[in-house]
């Protein structure tokens, strides 16, 4: 049994306290509450307070006896700069960098926790402002061994890191039905702390069937058996949600994990909320750590989280490769729940292009040109290839922004560089990278499209990861038979994407279908539960015409929130023009659908927003 103390030092605030041994014998709890650090001003983020606490966190423990401890723990949130942990001045590793708040673990190498003084140090290089919350420091006898050690390292060299977590005793396991079929199906499961909101260890690692990430668990087939942590002494509560992504329902219980013997059992039940008959459900911006060498997820993981999030046509697009998910998709059994489609995110210095669909040993195009005509021309070269989507057309990458005002004048919809771009659909919501302000890649859709570009709408989540940025958030609708997903045609939804017939959704989903005979549009915005519509825009030639808003009970509804029928008055419109709507409401925080903040924001200020903006449809 160790006795220790503790303060913060040097740019913390002293604090000396004595603790006594943790109420569970395992562990011992070193610092138990979450420090405000910023780097460097200005701040980051305005929901943090305008001063922290300090630039790091440094945490100063004795022990008696530090034999046995063989893993530290903590929580932090809101990480987007590279933090290292280091104890006594020996690298331990790095936190995850992710928008959540999480727990996490590093393994303590043997002989670095030394009797007397011990400091635990966590900082970082950059210069870049980053709030965050970190803390809750624990130490433990020893980590889970959740797979063999092999599987281990296949496991971190196909995801880039180790998940390093504490045993635990309590095993859980969680069942997920179709409620209409009563049939087994695929969903994510979310664990969060019931007090603190964390998104907590699961004890279970990755297979053929789910991902694992802390507070996550994609089940390719409706099931899942992990441990979490609880002791007699310690109880801990924990929330679990169950739902499928935007078109099924959210199911969620709370439970007491007191160290039980017996495993705890809880069935879900998931209602198929939003029904979206002829509407194809897809991601076309999809990556992996295994082939991109960027955020964390191998491509089984993808594939069990795209199945898990209701997608029905998943694009493969790495960063200039070839990936086909195809045998895959078949090894695991992911064919029984979508149509994959082998594409490309051509990643140039003058923009970055998802391309689809791509012909089987086709070569990638080329991505180091440095004009877009050749771009356009190499792309459009690649065997298969037929829609070339604007990727986020307003972030930097490589100092450039395609629709920066030195390159694209916003207002006439025109290139100023004397470049045509040649794409024809383009990224209006990209849920892993989302803008400050949501509507302005919609209003340089809008000129574009007065410009007389063909341009298709897109939303896409240009996912690394398994939960940091959720596959499928940020989705595209594309009108086209869905009847059967394990064997969507491909060319019909490549042609309708090229008729602009596509709707962007983000929580919300707004069609409109217009009624040439009585000259009327039908206007419905969907979605789930667990999502609310408060605004409807109304656009003609991309200037706003009304503004609805939704009673707070109707835009909870599930299924359908609006519905109306509105005449080409209503809308001021006429033949020739374009119409659409933009549907939106306020977003998810929490952890079981996380939406991520701004990725290059223009300011502080950040509220997560649900939007679904409906297909520009031309009034003959
Ligand atoms: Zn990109
Ligand atoms: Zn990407």
């Amino acid at each position: 049994m160790s006795r220790f103390y503790l303060s913060y030092v040097a740019v913390i605030a002293i604090s000396s306290s004595i603790f006594g041994n943790s109420a569970d014998d395992t562990a011992l709890m070193i610092d138990p509450k979450l420090h405000h650090i910023r780097n460097a001003e200005p701040r980051e983020w305005s929901n943090f307070p305008a001063e922290a606490e300090a630039k790091e966190l440094r945490v100063d423990f004795e022990l008696e006896s530090p034999e046995g401890f063989s893993l530290l723990t903590l929580q932090h949130k809101s990480t987007k700069q590279t933090w290292a942990v280091t104890l006594n001045d020996k690298a331990l590793g790095k936190l995850i960098r992710d928008h959540n708040h999480l727990e996490s673990g590093f393994l303590i190498p043997p002989g670095t926790l030394t009797p007397g003084t011990n400091t635990l140090l966590i900082k970082t290089e950059s210069p870049k402002p980053d709030d965050i919350l970190v803390g809750a420091v624990e130490l433990h006898r020893g980590a889970a061994a959740l797979v063999s050690v092999s599987e281990a390292a296949s496991l971190a060299k196909k995801r880039g890191f180790r998940r390093e977590i504490p045993k635990m005793k309590t095993e859980v396991s969680l069942t997920a039905r179709d409620a209409s079929r009563n049939l087994p199906i695929p969903c994510r499961f979310t664990i969060i702390d019931a007090d603190s909101g964390a998104l907590v260890f699961v004890g279970a690692e990755s297979s053929d069937n789910l991902a694992v990430r802390e507070g996550v668990a994609y089940s390719l087939d409706g099931r899942a058996t992990f441990r979490l942590a609880g002791s007699e002494a310690r109880p801990r509560r924990y929330k679990i949600y169950c739902g499928r992504g935007f078109e099924y329902g959210l199911e969620t219980s709370t439970i007491e994990v007191s160290g039980q013997e017996e495993p705890l059992q809880l069935n879900f039940s998931l209602v198929h909320e939003v029904e979206t008959p002829g509407l194809v459900a897809c991601d076309p911006h999809l990556h992996t750590f295994e082939f991109d060498r960027h955020g964390d997820c191998t491509l089984t993981e993808r594939l069990i989280s795209v199945a898990g999030e209701g997608i029905e046509l998943p694009v493969s697009t790495a960063h200039d490769k070839h990936i086909d998910y195809g045998d895959e998709v078949k090894r695991i059994g992911v064919s029984r729940w979508c149509t994959t489609v082998p594409g490309c995110e051509v990643t140039t210095h003058l923009g970055h292009f998802n391309t689809f669909p791509i012909l089987s040993g086709a070569k990638p195009a080329e991505h180091k040109l440095r004009s877009w005509s050749r771009i356009f021309h190499n792309i459009f070269a690649t065997p298969g290839v037929r829609i070339c989507i604007l990727n986020h057309g307003r972030d930097v990458h490589r100092g450039y922004t395609p629709l920066h005002p030195d390159n694209f004048d916003s207002e006439t919809g025109t290139f100023l560089r004397g470049e045509k771009l040649q794409a024809n659909a383009m990224e209006l919501i990209n849920s892993g990278a989302q803008q400050t302000d949501p509507m302005e890649l919609v209003r340089d859709w809008f000129s574009l499209l007065k410009s007389g570009h063909s341009i298709a709408p897109i939303g896409s989540s240009d996912s690394h990861t398994v939960n940091f940025a959720i596959p499928g958030q940020a989705r595209t609708y594309i009108r086209a038979d869905d009847s059967d997903v394990t064997g969507i045609n491909v060319d019909e939804v490549v042609d309708s994407l090229l008729a602009g017939k596509s709707m962007v959704s983000f929580g919300l989903l707004t069609t409109l279908e217009y009624h040439s005979k009585s000259e009327e549009v039908s206007l419905k915005v969907l979605g789930p539960s667990w999502t609310r519509v408060s605004t409807i825009e109304l656009f003609r030639n991309g200037v706003e015409v009304r503004s609805i808003a939704v009673p707070e009970a109707a835009g909870k509804v599930p299924g359908t929130k609006y519905a109306a029928r509105f005449s080409l008055k209503d809308w001021d419109a006429k033949s020739g023009d374009f119409i659409c709507a933009v549907a939106s409401g306020p977003g998810i925080a929490e952890g079981w659908w996380p939406m991520m903040p701004p990725y290059q924001p223009d300011k502080p200020e950040y509220r997560p927003f649900v939007m679904g903006i409906s297909e520009a449809v031309y009034l003959k």
